[in-house]
This record gives structure tokens, sequence and C-alpha cells, in this order.
């Protein structure tokens, strides 16, 4: 068989394409060739039938055409799901991030004075009048956070950590490597399941700069368990000279007791637990997009600020437009809950839940799918991110299962559908939960059932 040459497969492009120049194919053309090659030499082809040519062609070009980096539906009902991107942004605030992008800003200049200002500023006071922290700064991510920040307090003298707080989070994220990275020196104390506070005094020399407290994040541990409370470390680091970091990891402003859920320490209540500096990140249970930000006492954070690492992990000016809409938002807790897709998901009624599985469930049904049947089931989601970790969401799913496809199949298919449905496996079934899924979500899904019908189903 002889394979086609590179420059025959750019004129076959550009015969199916003729909008883009002839040089724009060299890439898809070699792809195709590639691709010919293996498959000869893996003996699946023989011979190069014109029809065959020009459908992989069609296919590699929509590849190449596709963005890598594309929106996929979360129908897994975990709300701040890492690998999906964690929070989702509405349109208040990415109006917000198009305007700065789009067009010049005053990111680092001052209007009033006509000469160079703080790219800081833009959040400072909004994070100031929501926590009534004394200084505020925000940096690329929490990772970032909570490194520099032991950089700029504790390097080269010892931090303090109980044996129950040193956790990692999504593989890479250690707090014993983060600390090493600062250039502090870690001293454990207590064991997993107990720390006293004698344990934290007991460890206390002339190197100590700080005691740090870690939220758990992504476990609890249960049973015989003590830990030391923010307040006693605060009583207990005053009598010593020394400061209280607590790194929340989601960080919430509102009191999700208030809605039925379980109570997870707010920013504001560790902050007035006396703690010198806290760190949390932007896209958690926050709902904005990816950032860490440090509250804490003013000149604390001024000594960050000052530190030349700040550079290096500064955030950027997109970022900083969607967070300061996100912030302002939170002027009103209403307003918060309405406008920010993560609260609302968490906080989603189940009555309103109910009627999304349903509506759903009808839209699947009436593709008249014989070999599939479709069931709406009560399932518990969660709300991920490393945010109130055992705490189980009620909620509605459709089940999707066929005598002639397993749940695993069925899973894969919708993974590569156009636009990728995400779904959870439970009790050997497919499993759709309607949690975190938008109005025009239900449509594409439908459309990816509608195709597996055509592809599957329909000789
Ligand atoms: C998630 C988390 C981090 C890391 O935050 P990023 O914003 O992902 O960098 C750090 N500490 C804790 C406790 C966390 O939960």
């Amino acid at each position: 068989m002889r394979i086609p040459s590179v420059n025959e497969l750019k004129e076959k492009f550009h015969q199916l394409f003729p909008s883009y120049p002839l040089s724009y194919f060299t890439f898809p053309a070699r792809k195709v060739a590639q691709i010919i090659r293996e498959r000869w030499q893996k003996g699946e082809i023989s011979e190069l039938s014109e029809p065959f040519l020009e459908s992989l062609i069609r296919k590699t070009f929509e590849d190449y055409e596709t963005p890598h980096l594309k929106r996929v539906i979360n129908a897994t009902g975990i709300v701040i799901h890492t690998n999906l991107g964690r929070a989702p942004l509405s349109e208040k605030v990415l109006s917000e991030i198009i305007t700065i992008g789009k067009y010049y800003s005053n990111l680092e200049y001052d209007l009033k004075e006509g000469k160079r200002g703080s790219r800081y500023v833009h959040v400072e006071e909004l994070l100031k009048e929501i926590t009534s922290a004394e200084g505020a700064l925000v940096v690329n991510n929490n990772a970032a956070a909570v490194l520099i920040s032991l950089n700029t307090l504790a390097f080269e003298k010892e931090v303090i950590v109980s044996r129950g707080e040193l956790i990692e989070i999504g593989g890479s994220f250690r707090i014993p490597e983060v600390m090493k990275w600062a250039g502090s020196i870690l001293k454990e104390v207590g064991t997993t399941n107990k720390t006293h506070l004698y344990d934290y005094e007991r460890a206390i020399s002339d190197k100590t700069a700080l005691f740090l407290k870690v939220h758990k994040s992504n476990y609890e541990i249960v049973g015989f368990t003590e830990e030391v409370s923010a307040e006693e470390l605060v009583n207990l680091a005053k009598r010593y000279n020394l400061l209280v970091m607590e790194d929340l990891g989601s960080g919430c402003f509102i009191d999700f007791s208030k809605y039925g859920l379980k109570k997870e320490p707010t920013v504001q209540e560790t902050l007035k637990a006396g703690v010198d500096l806290v760190t949390f990140s932007g896209d958690k249970l926050l709902g904005g997009p990816q950032a860490g930000i440090i509250l804490g006492k003013r000149e604390l954070i001024e000594k960050i600020r000052k530190n030349p690492l700040n550079r290096a992990i500064r955030i950027d000016k997109l970022t900083l437009a969607g967070l300061e809409a996100t912030l302002r938002l939170y002027r009103d807790e209403n307003l918060a809950i309405k406008y920010i897709p993560v609260l609302s998901f968490i906080l989603a009624p189940k009555e309103k839940l109910k009627k999304k599985a349903q509506k759903l469930y009808r839209l699947l049904k009436g593709l008249n799918l014989n070999e599939i049947e479709f069931k709406i089931v009560e399932t518990i989601g969660k709300t991920g991110g490393g945010a109130l970790p055992t705490l189980e969401l009620p909620s509605y799913s459709v089940i999707a299962y066929s005598s002639k496809l397993s749940p695993s199949q069925l899973q894969k298919y919708l993974r590569a559908h156009k636009i990728p449905i995400i779904t959870r496996i439970e009790e050997d079934k497919m499993v759709l939960d309607v949690r975190c899924l938008f109005d025009e979500d239900l449509e594409e899904i439908k459309r990816a059932f509608q195709n597996l019908k055509n592809e599957y189903f329909s000789r």
C-alpha cells in the first residue's frame, strides 16, 4: 500500500476545507499520515479507500480545531470537583472578567494621583469589609498563600503542627513538604487522633515562630479524638509571644448551619478567635476564581506583601476581576446564594432537585430508547473540594441501565460526547446526579442519548 505524502494529504484537507490556507494543514496532514502508517503496520488496513480517507481527514481536522480544555457536564453530584475545574462562575462575575480582559484597566494605576498604584487595593477593602480582618492580601492560590506566609513568618524557625493535621491534598499539596520549601522546620506534636494543649506547650523552644492549624479538608477523624481549638492556641501563643496561623483550606463566609447543613467554621469566626493569619482558596466554598486569600494582622500582611516571593505568585488581572465581582456578591448573603453557583448548588432545596430530575427523566424517556431503562432515585452527593468532608447532600439522580451496554461502557460513551458528560457508577448502575446540572445541560444529555440511539440501537 502506498501511503500518501504529506503534501498530497494537505491538498486533500484543502479541498474539504477551502477557507483555510494550505499551510494550515501541515500538522493535521502529518497526523493523518502517521495514523495510516500505524494502522497499516498493525494490519488493520490493506488499502486506502477514498471514503475512508475523507472521514479520517474530517475527524482529524475536527479534533485539531477543538480546544483541548473544554466544557464538561458535571453529573457526579460533587459540587467542588477539583478535576472538573472547581467553581463555575456566574455571568455577573464573567462579565467583569471580559471587560477587564478586553480593555485596559487601572490594574496598577492610581486614578486619583495619576501614578503607579497597587493591584491589591481592588479587593483589600472588600475583604476587610466582609470579614473584619485588619489586613488582606491575595495570591495565585492557597498553596502559594501557605508557602509565602510560612516563608515570611517562619523562615529557618520552628512551626508546631498537630500530627492529626499533617494533610495531603489532591496528591501534591502536603503540609510537611510545603513547609520544607518555605524554609520552615516542622515540629509535629501529639498523635494522629489526639493532640492536647500541653503537647504544643512542651514543644516550644527559642526557635519556635508559630503554631499552625490546618483544616483537615478531605477526611475526618472520628471516635476517640481530641484537638486544640483556635482560642486555646491563641491564648497559649500570647503567653509565649508566638503567632497562630490557620490554613482553612476551603474557607467560607456563610454559616451553613443556618441552612440546615453541618457547621463549618467561617473565616469571620476564625479571625474573631484571635488567629493572627488565615489562608484559604478562592475557588472552593467561596465559589470564585482560583486564588489564595491571606487575612490577618496588618503588620504581618505588610511583611508578606513585601516578600520577593510575592512577585512570583502574584494574582493575575482576570482572576482579580473575577474575585472582586465574587466578593461584592457577599455584601448581601441572599445575592451570594443566588448568583454564586457553588452556593446555589450546595443549598439547592430537595424539591428543586426532584423537579430537575423529573425534567431530565421526561426528556430521556421521550427518546423512546427501548434498550435503556431510566429511573429517578434518591442519591447522596458531596460538596467536595476539601470542605465538609463527611457531609452528605441528599440529592436526586436519574439512573440509566441497559442489558446491551455495561455501566462503564455507558459511562465511557457519555464521556466521549462532544460536551463530555461525567457520571458516577453506584451499585452497578450509571448515575446522573442532577445537583450540578445547569438548565442547558439537560438538553445536551438528551442529545448524547439520542446519538447513542442512532449509533447503537437504530439497526
Ligand atoms: C485545598 C487546600 C489547599 C490548597 O489550596 P489550592 O487553592 O488548591 O492551592 C491547602 N490547604 C488546605 C487545607 C486545602 O484544603
